[in-house]
Order: structure tokens, then sequence, then C-alpha cells
């Protein structure tokens, strides 16, 4: 056992205090994603849901998309923590967010979004690959890594929506063949562009329904 590891994960990952991954006052602290939501994307209080952004930004591969807390607040904070260091508490309390947050989806199985071969080898965390795991197991659900693969790794940022669509669709590629409804597993939807890709790979590989649940999510409705 790494024991500087567990010394790290006896502190806060938000506030640094001194006791659990995340403390008491920051756990009360996290903003889920309660109330009324777009049936579709899941966005809190949709005021025109015939314009919901998020629902246009996913495209017409992705049936449903949920999230347990939005990358606000202590959100950020904990989703750094999980992306920047090792730290794999992180992971079970997100899988622990999801479950308290999210029904259990009507699934044949899981599917992590691939991590950027680069960043997982570099930071030895792969957030989502790690998160179908604990989801699975809560969910009595099979996680599939056969099906999809980062073909190309190339940043986001500073691409126009457009361009971020191709970016993506072109970094994820199908290989094989998937059966039955699938649930695209990832840690944070910022732009949808990389969910909307793998969805639409997934479908093209023979999945019959694809929908998405993150741990978190930044977001459109200002
Ligand atoms: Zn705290
Ligand atoms: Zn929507």
């Amino acid at each position: 056992m790494d024991v500087l590891r567990v010394l790290a994960d006896q502190r806060c990952v938000v506030c640094d205090a001194r006791g659990a991954v995340l403390c008491v006052a920051c756990r009360r602290a996290l903003p889920w994603l309660r109330g009324p939501v777009c049936t579709r994307c899941g966005e809190p209080d949709p005021h025109d849901r015939l314009r919901c952004t998020l629902c246009e930004r996913l495209g017409g591969a992705i049936g449903t998309a949920r999230s347990a807390i939005a990358h606000d607040g202590v959100g950020g904070p904990i989703v750094r923590a999980w992306k920047d260091a090792a730290r794999t508490p992180v992971a079970d309390l997100a899988a622990a967010c999801i479950i308290a947050a999210v029904a259990r989806p009507a699934a044949d199985c899981l599917v992590p979004v691939p991590a950027a071969r680069a960043r997982a080898a570099w930071r030895g965390v792969d957030g989502p690959s790690a998160l179908a795991d604990l989801l699975g197991r809560a969910w009595g659900l099979p996680v599939r890594r056969d099906v999809l693969e980062r073909v190309r790794d190339r940043p986001q940022r500073g691409l126009t929506a457009a361009q971020r669509r191709r970016n993506a669709a072109g970094a994820i590629a199908a290989r094989g063949v998937i059966r039955g409804r699938v649930v695209l597993i990832d840690d944070v939807l910022t732009t949808g562009a990389t969910v909307r890709a793998a969805a639409h790979h997934l479908r093209g590989a023979g999945a019959e329904r694809v929908d998405v649940v993150t741990f978190a999510r930044v977001a459109t409705i200002t």
C-alpha cells in the first residue's frame, strides 16, 4: 500500500481539512442537480424545452443524459483533484454521488469514454474507466472496453463548436460490434462533443440505444 497516498487521501480534496476525501461541510455543499430537469438531456430548470441548448449539442445519437452534480462550487475542485492526481477515492466518491442521484439505467452494458492515451499514461489515472467499474458493480452491469478506442489525441480547447465536433469524431473510433442498450460513462459533460462522437460510433457499431451518465456537468443555461 502506498502510504503517502493513503495519508493524502485523508484530506478533503476541496478544503484540505483532515479526515475524509470530502469533509462534512464540503459534502453538504455538493451542487446536486435536483429539481425539474429536461427529460432528455437532464439540464436543470429548462425554461424552453423546445430550444434546450444541450439537447441540440448532444445530437441525435444520444437518448438521455444524466449527471449527479454541477461543475460549480465544490464540484470544480473535486473534478480537478480527480483529473490531476491519481486519487482513486475520488472515483469512489463520484460513483457514490451518481448512485445517489441517478436512477439505475435500463441498459445492457456500460462503456467508459476512452481516455486520451497520453493523458492517461502520464497521470496514471483513467477516470471514466474507474467510474464505469464502480457503477457496473453497483448496478450489476458489465463494462465493455473493447468497442471504443482513442485514435488521436488533440485538445478541444480554443476550437469553435463545429471544429470541436469534427475533432471529437476523429479522435474516437469503434472496432467490433456491440448490441443492445449502452450507457456511456464519463467524468464531466462539458461541450457534449466527446459523448456525441462516442455515441455516434457506438450506434454505428450496432448499439440500439445510447444514454449518457456523467459525474458532473458544466451548466449550459445561464
Ligand atoms: Zn472540505
Ligand atoms: Zn435538453
